[in-house]
């Protein structure tokens, strides 16, 4: 699409979560009569429209009210080799933001050589952000990225130098902001200036953020070689214990999560349960020994409506098994050394 006078309009790629600080860059690129194509990644570690308690939030709303496309794109296998193997480290839990910047940044570059767009834009904010907003990082960022100077971030441009977009004058930077920090002050005051009012709260993140997930998954990456779509899937539900190197048990915290774990199992898993009081389904996976379905099934017990009888009655099954399982409840302080959490 062209400009009034005739030039062809520039058109910016966005990494968009949904989220706040992205929604502004847009708005301040699109106010600049900027094509936007904005993008927004999935994961499996909860980056996805479904969780709301991710870093991922439904874009459409935001892109319906101004206008703009979004693009979906889930990273797949890609996000998952480096979150085995991150090229620059963990923050506080399992997160890997640097290399997790890097790859979105790549697929962004990607899609903007695919479509002709000019530069890419995103909501990065100078100083807010320990691990992947300190200039130093951001250097290292757009650099591995292959975006040196394309890489424009609206709500910083004025403390950055300026970017290939602002010196051909596709951009105007005296428009952009120079924010820098943890407070939201200024944004809020964008956010009021555009009308923008349902934005998700800065604190949501990524499931790598979350300190008893991060454990499940250490201990994962601690007794596989490699991670499965369906391993990673389970990580999100129930409690989980490490009967030994091979072998995990996953119990079911209600009703919702019973029925995730069944949908996951596979024909060769084991699954326990007490018939007709309030029992948990738990899933064994690996070594599936009587010994430890036994254990199994007195973890099963202690969660059980009957975890203060001396005994409970289980079964264990899998596809063409089935076996009867008189167990005392474990108790709590013998847990406490299984438990993943
Ligand atoms: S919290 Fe870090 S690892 Fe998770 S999606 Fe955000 S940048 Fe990526």
């Amino acid at each position: 699409m062209d400009n009034k006078d005739g030039k062809k309009r520039a058109h910016a790629i966005a990494l968009f979560s949904g989220g706040l600080d992205s929604a502004l860059a847009i708005l301040l690129t699109l106010r600049q009569n900027i094509e936007v194509t904005a993008l927004t990644f999935m994961t499996h570690f909860g980056c996805d429209l479904g969780d709301r308690s991710s870093c991922g939030s439904n874009p459409y709303p935001v892109a319906k009210q101004y206008g703009f496309n979004v693009k979906l794109m889930h990273l797949g296998q890609k996000f998952i080799d480096i979150v085995e193997n991150p090229e620059f480290g963990r923050g506080k839990n399992m997160n890997v933001c640097t290399d997790c910047r890097i790859l979105m940044l790549q697929e962004a570059k990607n899609l903007m050589e695919l479509i002709n767009a000019d530069f890419i834009i995103t909501g990065e904010v100078l100083g807010q952000r320990p691990m992947s907003q300190v200039r130093g990082k951001m250097n290292l960022i757009e650099k591995r990225s292959g975006l040196r100077g394309k890489l424009l971030r609206p709500l910083s441009a004025k403390l950055l130098p300026p970017t290939e977009a602002e010196l051909k004058h596709l951009v105007d930077r005296e428009q952009l902001e120079g924010i820098s920090g943890r407070s939201r002050k200024r944004q809020m005051e964008l956010a009021h200036e555009f009308g923008l009012e349902d934005y998700p709260s800065p604190a949501s993140g990524c499931l790598l953020t979350d300190k008893g997930y991060s454990n499940r998954l250490r201990d994962l990456l601690a007794h596989t070689d490699h991670l499965t779509f369906n391993d990673l899937n389970l990580l999100r539900l129930g409690r989980h214990f490490r009967l030994d190197d091979e072998t995990k048990v996953i119990v079911g915290r209600n009703e919702q999560e019973n029925k995730q774990i069944l949908s996951y199992k596979k024909p060769h898993h084991y699954y326990i349960e007490a018939k007709d009081i309030g029992s948990p389904i738990t899933l064994v996976l690996g070594n599936t020994s009587l010994e430890n379905l036994k254990k199994a099934a007195m973890i099963t017990a202690r969660y059980t409506s009957a975890k203060n009888q001396p005994k409970v009655t289980l079964l264990a099954y899998n596809k063409v098994n089935q076996k009867e399982l008189i167990v005392p409840p474990a108790k709590d302080e013998d847990l406490h050394y299984i438990i993943i959490k």
